[in-house]
């Protein structure tokens, strides 16, 4: 089982994060993409005990569509600053979570959209998947993404709440889908419904934990160890065994983001593109 989407390093975790790690390796989790949030170093001196506690999470930086104001500076200084956070990242997986969220709109729409299409472009540089943020904002988000990054595109749109529409021209177009808590709420027979279509080789599951935590926690504080939850709610609703589909999702994760990764046409290995100096 792997989470593949939380904020250990948030400071909700601060008090008992080795608690919440030994949690998640009893529920059998073997790893988890742990996403950070740029220009925070509370947040990053935290995820220095993260990877310590946990040796095989992995991690993801990169400016939320939230805090997409902050980092308006030019599409060059952008990355520029981009790349030196996810340097200064142990294990760095992925670029993300990046996107658009046009429910909030806590930045306006069209510095979100700056800023998440020069995130593609540089994950698509750096030879990295994308996590990615969207909301209410699926015409911009495809837009960006077929504009900015590689084709096939690579990375997963994460906490999935769309529609089957979008979640079928995501799987089309290279993408992966995750769900998380949210799957498993009584009202949410539209969104199980969705995670049908989804193919399974293209499944990821997650927490985003503290957030959003599935029945029967809900409203609580959620951690990794519940993503068991959504994993045994999409296998009824797909009519598989949940340790299948635990797998399944497993080799998903690996393939993406892990040690099965496929080299992305037209960019560089990971481990060169660290090496370039520009
Ligand atoms: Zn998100
Ligand atoms: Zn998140």
């Amino acid at each position: 089982v792997i989470d593949s989407h939380c904020h250990l390093a948030d400071e909700a975790f601060a008090g008992d994060l080795d608690e919440v790690v030994a949690r998640a390796m009893a529920a059998g989790l073997r790893s988890a993409l742990c996403v950070l949030s740029m220009g925070e170093p509370g947040e990053l001196a935290r995820a220095r005990r993260v990877a310590a506690l946990w040796p095989d999470a992995g991690f993801a930086i990169g400016a939320h569509p939230h805090q997409a104001h902050d980092v308006a500076m030019g599409v060059a200084q952008l990355q520029a600053a981009v790349r030196t956070a996810a340097a200064g990242v142990e294990r760095l997986l992925a670029i993300g979570e990046i996107g658009l969220d046009y429910h909030y709109d806590l930045s306006p729409r069209d510095v979100q959209r700056e800023v998440f299409a020069a995130q593609v472009a540089l994950a698509r540089d750096m030879g990295r998947p994308v996590v990615v943020h969207t909301r209410e904002a699926e015409a911009d988000t495809r837009e960006i993404l077929e504009a900015h990054g590689p084709n096939p595109l690579d990375g997963v749109l994460h906490c999935f709440t769309g529609s089957a529409e979008m979640a079928a021209w995501a799987v089309g177009a290279g993408l992966h889908v995750s769900f998380a808590g949210i799957v498993t709420f009584p009202g949410a027979q539209a969104l199980r419904d969705v995670a049908r279509t989804v193919p399974v080789e293209r499944l990821l599951v997650e927490t985003d934990c503290p957030y959003l935590a599935p029945v029967p926690f809900r409203g609580k504080r959620n951690e990794p160890a519940h993503v068991t939850r959504v994993i045994e709610v999409l296998a009824v609703a797909r009519g598989m065994r949940a340790d299948v589909l635990a797998a399944e999702v497993e080799q998903n994760f690996d393939r993406l983001f892990g040690r099965d990764r496929r080299p992305v046409p037209g960019s560089q290995r990971p481990e060169e593109g660290q090496a370039r100096r520009s």
